[in-house]
């Protein structure tokens, strides 16, 4: 680092470009900046051809802006070339719109170019087309998210000339109408920027920041621009003050070093004032002075020569040297009174952090022309260095089924949001978001480790699952043979997305197998209730393999009927019943009660003196055995037999006739009997009712209910079927013991 320059550079604050003020650049000035880097004549070549190509594709088109399409490409590429990107990266900025809107296809490009290239051009594709049908729905756009993150996490590639086309449409969107506008902006917020942040591509992310907030909040973004005019002259001046005063120091000390200052983006003052509520002027890191030196060593010799002469602030010193952030910056930060009694960020780092702070993967990553350069490599190297982009890959790869809010925010939490950095006891720094615990960090270890987890040493003592981790912590994960591994209660304890992913997955497995016991049980169950009515195995299967059954009983599948079952709902006599079988049985048993009660000598009634007759039970008062009762007499057909109460028979006197009960009768014969059953309106009293009379063996016809209107009770009449009075009575007792029921009665019509 013999080229370094003792000098003081106060860099030109960005915000203090008047709006708009962009330049734009000629192929020849592009040109001249790639060529800086890559020297190999058959790499400049392609990225001329690649130029050449998209002008020709192009040819024609206007952007809104005005100028022909060719200079978006274009500069794209140029700022593609700022962070000296390589010669694939650069044609695919070229290319990035041609197969969107032209008639190229990835194949031409594949033909024409490279596979890589092609392959960066089919996901830039694949992510513009997801956009041109621009929702406004949220779950939409949460799909529409998880699809750019897809894309761009298939290379890192692919996310640089996505970061590098949204900027320059953030340049130049003046030309689009405000609901665009206003939408492009949030969706860098949303998507963009958190990306370049995590990339550590700082210069673009500030860039777009800024950019975006001048079209979210036009006032704001004023308010801070002109807070920051109004005090710009003093603070350049106090400044240069303290920029002197530290050059003399390190002069004295025969330090290498350049000095410069940096005011803070708009975006990050905003945020500050309108998202943390501090007033502007509380903000005493809006100017940062930057030191930039040859080694590491002299970092350190610039930190203990500048607290030696001002006050450090306590708390406010951070050694990103030892411990980078997880986009891999480093820098000594120390804020310190200075003479003049205001604050001031000091920030201490070599030539090479800085530009890793600037330009971040691109930096760390730069093009190295005449190596053999190995793009999978590199997309390895990188998930290896930037940990959370392994996990931004592997959750966007095992990301297909999950739904897309969540996804995002998975992302949001679990890797953007990321701020606690924990270290392993090699010294591996695992980065979590804020209120994550041991167990969060098990399964960022590994899946398997969290598993047998049983608790952790974190800073030699130990602790439970459920420990809250902080920065800085040693943690250790303690783990048995045969720890009983994830219960419910795991996903209260996990903070992160993923850690409660993996649980969820773990217990859904572990539920697969006690399903298959309980869809045993509801099988046996329903068994049991259709022997009852003699079906057997096969036949129940054929009666509620049924689609429509299946539909009534909200079961997805036979599977699904039997696991419903065996937890009562349905419970397995509500088929039967929906089925009709006990309709059907009983309809014949009745024909048989019928025919037996014309022929068989085994008759329920006595007619004093009058044998073969035609005998038939009241269908309007239901008699059974124990019930006092009369005959009716129908010329030349016989006897109807009636309760002595029958409404029906008033007027009918002269025809009765005496009639008993044949005393010998067994409890064979059953006779229907007709009742009303008022109840409280609730779900499940119907599977109740069927359980009390299922569970006394009778059967039941002609079940209907409806909700009475104007006391809202429910009614249920129902044709039961009994071998006497008595049996009436012991059936009645058990259903006013259903819970809700108000009434039972037998009724007449
Ligand atoms: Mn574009």
């Amino acid at each position: 680092m013999s080229e370094i320059k003792k000098e003081i550079s106060t860099t030109e604050p960005k915000a203090l470009v008047p709006n708009g003020g962009y330049k734009m650049h000629t192929f020849e000035e592009f040109r001249d900046l790639y060529y800086t880097y890559i020297k190999n004549p058959k790499d400049r070549e392609m990225v001329a051809k690649a130029y050449r190509f998209a002008k020709s594709q192009h040819e024609g088109v206007f952007r809104k802006s005005g100028e022909p399409y060719i200079q978006h490409p274009l500069e794209v590429a140029y700022i593609l070339a700022e962070l000296q990107g390589g010669p694939e990266t650069l044609a695919s900025g070229f290319l990035h719109d041609v197969v969107e809107d032209t008639e190229t296809t990835v194949e031409d490009i594949k033909r024409e170019f490279t596979p890589d290239v092609a392959m960066i051009v089919d996901a830039l594709t694949k992510i513009q087309r997801m956009k041109l049908s621009h929702r406004t729905e949220q779950d939409f756009e949460a799909e529409d998210h998880k699809k750019i993150f897809l894309g761009m996490a298939r290379d890192v590639r692919v996310i640089l000339v996505k970061l590098a086309d949204r900027l320059h449409n953030l340049r130049t969107l003046d030309a689009l109408k405000p609901e665009r506008q206003h939408a492009l902006s949030q969706e860098t917020l949303d998507v963009f920027t958190p990306i370049a942040h995590r990339l550590g591509i700082y210069k673009m992310q500030s860039e777009m920041e800024d950019l975006s907030l001048k079209y979210l909040e036009p006032e704001k973004y004023a308010e801070i621009l002109n807070l920051l005019n109004a005090r710009e002259e003093n603070r350049q001046e106090s400044l240069r003050a303290l920029q002197k005063r530290i050059a003399d120091l390190l002069f004295e000390n025969k330090i290498q070093f350049r000095i410069e200052s940096r005011v803070k983006s708009i975006y990050s003052i905003y945020r500050k004032m309108y998202q943390k509520n501090h007033s502007f002027d509380e903000l005493y890191d809006i100017l940062a002075v930057r030191i930039i030196t040859d080694t590491v060593l002299n970092c350190y010799t610039i930190l203990g020569t500048i607290h030696a002469t001002y006050k450090p602030i306590p708390g406010r010193f951070k050694d990103y040297i030892a411990t980078p952030k997880p986009n891999l910056y480093q820098s000594l930060h120390t804020s310190i009174i200075s003479g003049d009694g205001n604050v001031y960020e000091v920030q201490i780092r070599t030539e090479e952090m800085d530009e890793v702070a600037e330009s971040g993967v691109a930096a760390h990553w730069r093009y190295k022309d005449g190596g053999n350069y190995n793009a999978q490599a590199e997309q390895k190297d990188i998930e290896e260095k930037l940990h959370w982009f392994r996990d931004f890959v592997s959750m966007s790869n095992a990301t297909s089924d999950t739904n897309a809010k969540e996804y995002i925010e998975a992302l949001e939490h679990d890797v953007f949001n990321a701020n606690v950095y924990v270290f392993t006891p090699l010294g591996k720094v695992i980065d979590l978001p804020a209120g994550a615990t041991v167990l969060d960090f098990a399964y960022r270890i590994h899946t398997k480790v969290a598993e047998s987890a049983v608790g952790a040493i974190v800073n030699g003592a130990h602790c439970s699952l459920s420990t809250t981790l902080k920065t800085g912590d040693v943690c250790e994960i303690r783990t048995v043979k045969n720890a009983s591994g994830p219960n419910p209660s795991w996903l209260d304890i996990a903070q992160t997305s993923g850690a409660k992913a993996h649980i969820r997955r773990f217990l859904q497995k572990k539920n697969e197998y006690l399903k298959e016991e309980i869809i045993e049980k509801g099988k046996e169950n329903a068994l049991e209730a259709f022997a009852s009515q003699g079906i057997g195995s096969g036949e129940m299967e054929k009666y509620l393999n049924d689609p429509v059954l299946m539909e009534h009983f909200g079961a997805k599948s036979l599977e699904n009927l039997y696991e419903l079952i065996a937890n009562r709902n349905p419970a397995p006599f509500a088929l039967i019943d929906y089925l009709g079988i006990r309709k059907k049985k009983s309809q014949s048993f009745t024909k048989n009660l019928v025919s037996n009660v014309k022929n068989d000598a085994d008759t329920p009634i006595i007619v004093e003196g009058a044998d073969n007759l035609h005998i038939t039970m009241g269908k309007c008062c239901t008699p059974v055995p124990g019930d006092e009762i009369v005959g009716y007499v129908v010329n030349g057909k016989g006897i109807v037999v009636h309760r002595e109460n029958c409404p029906n028979l008033l007027k009918s006197k002269p025809r009765l006739i005496p009639v008993s009960w044949n005393k010998n009768l067994g409890k064979t014969a059953k006779f229907p009997v007709m009742v009303r059953i008022s109840a409280n309106d609730r779900s499940n009293l119907l599977v109740d009712l069927m359980g009390v009379l299922s569970s006394k063996g009778i059967l039941v016809t002609d079940l209907k209910i409806h909700l009475a209107p104007k006391t809202m009770h429910d009614i249920v009449n129902l044709t039961i079927y009994v071998p006497d009075k008595e049996t009436i009575a012991t059936v009645f007792q058990a259903i006013q013991e259903v819970k809700g029921v108000y009434s039972c009665e037998r009724v007449m019509k």
